[in-house]
């Protein structure tokens, strides 16, 4: 029995933190390395992703994100697939900063997604919830002429205080924290760690060191490797 499932074995509460990390393999690019979402544009991404760039520049806004972020047709892999297992199997949840809805996919139990999702698209004029393969094809809503857009949380925009405060009671609840694709570095994401038990341990999956804004065990491997290899 691997390391991580005897952690996992021995906890009451499990939660999983991840981030674009685990999507890669889906082949879904991250944002901040050297091939990722952040390297498609030479206009600030921050910008292109932010609530005044959907505001002021609507057409720029969806070229970037329907161009760059949509990956309808990538699949869970190992990754989200043992994640999603560990929810039923055991007292297990996932917070992810992921909005491919891959976690979903996967069969996931109440996976929360602290950013939203992107298969979810809404008119900001009517409200109405419209179909992302329509969105592809037209960012404006056909029945009234409203702008549609992707229920993610956008640069300035906040996260909804029932999604902080569910994130927050699991937290507080996790003997084991188990945190994959992502050095917990962007904020308010990252910030939710401090809302763990004193006498929470905290678990790292990355293949290269990374330095966590607080303590932990690190795995140094390929979080698919690890996840392939528990036994559940
Ligand atoms: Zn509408």
């Amino acid at each position: 029995m691997t390391y991580l499932q005897k952690m996992m074995e021995k906890a009451e509460h499990i939660l999983f933190l991840t981030g674009a990390g685990v999507s890669t393999t889906s082949g879904i690019p991250d944002y901040r390395s050297k091939t990722g979402l952040y390297t498609q544009t030479t206009t600030d991404p921050e910008y292109l992703l932010s609530q005044s760039c959907l505001r002021q520049e609507p057409a720029v806004f969806y070229d970037f994100v329907t161009k760059h972020m949509y990956y309808p047709t990538a699949k869970p892999n190992i990754i989200h697939e043992k994640m999603a297992a560990a929810t039923h199997h055991y007292d297990a949840h996932v917070i992810t900063q992921n909005v491919d809805g891959l976690h979903q996919a996967a069969g996931t139990k109440d996976v929360l997604e602290f950013h939203g999702d992107l298969y979810h698209v809404y008119c900001q004029k009517c409200n109405e919830q419209v179909d992302y393969r329509e969105y592809l094809k037209n960012m404006v809503h056909q029945h009234c002429g409203g702008i549609l857009r992707p229920d993610v949380v956008l640069y300035g925009e906040t996260i909804k205080q029932q999604v902080l405060d569910t994130a927050i009671t699991l937290l507080a609840q996790a003997d084991l924290i188990v945190v994959c694709g992502t050095s917990l570095r962007v904020y308010p994401f990252a910030g939710l760690v401090q809302y763990r038990k004193s006498t929470a341990q905290i678990v790292a999956i990355n293949r290269e060191k990374i330095t966590l804004p607080f303590g932990g065990k690190m795995i140094l491997e390929d979080a698919a490797k690890v996840f392939t290899k528990l036994d559940f």
